[in-house]
């Protein structure tokens, strides 16, 4: 078939009326002949635009080309060179504002779909057998990678394959960061994480978990350990709230608790597992970014009848990735569109029973460039629900920064660091990803990994010393608006 014939294909996924009563995997993936015909639609642009749009400069049209030609194994060798984690990023990247928003043929219809195709490359690997890339020789040189979320995992597997000796340091008791605890397993399965983190173990990475830095060890015991350069991803978990009154009834969740409890405690297994979470029949998640459609569509999971996100905002202004949205409606999650709650009133038992709201309109662009939210005076009104999932966005945790003296935060809790770098305000401490940037995505964090753990081998080889560094907080470009 002519290739300006072919139609964007789509991806088969679980039924909706099935899917909301189970955690497995909602998009199913294309098959071979699917996943071939849909490359055939690239254009092989000489210069790709897509390319521009991806944080670790994957080399898009080079790795559909091997794709439709069948050298599948070829296919997957190109996409490692720069992401260690694909099975994950085609998954949950939000392609529609990074590389699909670039691909040209988006400007006059359905630009390729990317996302998907690397999604099927990685799980054919996967079902055939992880290959091992070149590793340089051993420098001897040792490197500390703080958390085990994208960032690190990036920045680890780039410097080991850059010959260093790396150590990663996990608070938690499961490697993957906000992969392993956050997103629910019917849209990232566990397996799928577990296996590309085996394969950045797989090439000389050595992992501790259980082990918070900041106390039950300090950055100077990594120094005085050997390390020689200290990475830091340790995330954006401390979950915010709205301060308003009644937020301390039981029934209302941060999300992070909540989804936590979900996937990485196995509560949707409970028995088998023991950590219930109690959910009612009518559950309100604040918010409408990725972290509140995945509590909403968990809440759906777990037996509630019905389940809104409430939003201060309109529909155009959602931030959560358009395939998230268009699944929790296919299932039946009602959205509140300019809509804030005000209070949470429950009952003399002290458990949630109500939320009072006032309606909004937009107003004038905020520092973020969005429509400020305005409350319309006088328009409030009640839902009748059980649980309030709080889902507004996070801040990083200070922990990991107890000891950490040089180490300058921003006001909004985030460290100063080097966009490009990743380089912090003391020498020979790197830091990227959602610790830097306030929550945003993984491939973002995986970029910043990335682009750290070149820097860190540049440092580690000689070409720059401690003498060149002159991070200052005030000469950073801030990374909150
Ligand atoms: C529910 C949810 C859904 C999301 N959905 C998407 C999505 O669909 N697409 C997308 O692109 N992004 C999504 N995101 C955002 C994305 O997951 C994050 O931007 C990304 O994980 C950030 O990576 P990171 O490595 O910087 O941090 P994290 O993933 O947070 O990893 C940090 C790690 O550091 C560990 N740590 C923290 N403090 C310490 C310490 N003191 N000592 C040792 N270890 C420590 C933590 O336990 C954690 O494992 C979602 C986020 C959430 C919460
Ligand atoms: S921009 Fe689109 S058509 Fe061009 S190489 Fe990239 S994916 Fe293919």
């Amino acid at each position: 078939m002519p290739r300006e014939q072919i139609e964007r294909q789509e991806m088969p996924t679980q039924d909706p009326q099935e899917r909301i009563h189970n955690f497995y995997e909602v998009a199913l993936g294309y098959p071979e002949e699917v996943a071939k015909l849909e490359a055939q639609r690239c254009l092989q642009c000489k210069k790709p635009r897509c390319v521009e749009g991806c944080p670790v400069e994957v080399p898009i049209p080079q790795f559909i080309l091997a794709l439709r030609e069948g050298d599948l194994a070829g296919s997957i060798r190109v996409m490692k060179t720069k992401n260690n984690l694909p099975a994950i990023c085609g998954r949950v990247c939000p392609q529609e504002t990074q590389c699909e928003s670039m691909c040209v043929l988006g400007k006059k219809g359905q630009p390729v779909a990317i996302g998907r195709l690397e999604r099927f490359i990685a799980d054919w690997e996967r079902s055939t057998g992880v290959q091992k890339p070149e590793i340089a020789p051993p420098t001897g040189k040792r490197v500390a990678v703080i958390g085990a979320g994208p960032a690190g995992l990036t920045a680890a597997g780039d410097l080991a394959r850059y010959g260093h000796k790396v150590t990663i340091y996990e608070a938690l008791h499961a490697p993957g960061g906000v992969l392993i605890y956050g997103i629910p397993e019917f849209r990232l399965p566990k397996d799928v994480v577990r296996s590309e983190v085996d394969y950045v173990l797989s090439l000389g990475v050595d992992l501790v978990l259980d082990c918070v830095v900041g106390k039950t060890l300090t950055l100077e015991d990594l120094f005085a350990d050997g390390y020689e350069a200290i990475f830091l991803g340790t995330g954006a978990g401390l979950p915010m709230f709205m301060s308003i009154p009644g937020e301390n009834y039981n029934g209302v969740y941060s999300a992070n608790e909540f989804l936590t409890r979900v996937n990485l405690m196995k509560a949707y297994l409970f028995p088998e597992y023991d950590t219930p979470v109690k959910i009612g029949k009518r559950v309100a998640v604040i918010g409408a970014g990725n972290v509140a459609m995945d509590a909403a569509r968990s809440s759906l999971r777990l037996g509630a009848e019905e389940v809104y996100i409430v939003y201060r905002r309109s529909r155009d202004e959602v931030p959560a990735r358009a395939e998230e949205v268009h699944h929790a409606e296919e299932e039946g999650i009602q959205f509140k569109f300019l809509t804030n709650p005000v209070e949470i009133y429950g009952n003399d038992k002290g458990w949630v029973r109500g939320m009072r709201c006032i309606r909004m309109a937009l107003g004038e662009p905020d520092a973020s460039g969005r429509p400020r939210p305005v409350p319309i005076p006088g328009s409030e009104f009640d839902m009748e629900v059980d649980n309030v999932i709080m889902a507004l966005g996070t801040r990083p945790n200070p922990m990991v920064f107890t000891d950490a003296l040089g180490i300058e935060r921003t006001r909004h809790g985030t460290i100063v660091g080097d966009p490009i770098t990743g380089r912090t305000t003391r020498p020979r401490v790197w830091a990227g990803g959602d610790i830097v940037t306030g929550a945003a995505t993984v491939i973002s964090a995986m970029g910043a990994g990335k682009r750290a753990a070149a820097d860190i081998d540049a440092f580690l080889k000689g070409a720059f010393t401690e003498a060149d560094w002159h991070v200052k907080k005030e000469e950073v470009p801030a990374a909150h608006p």
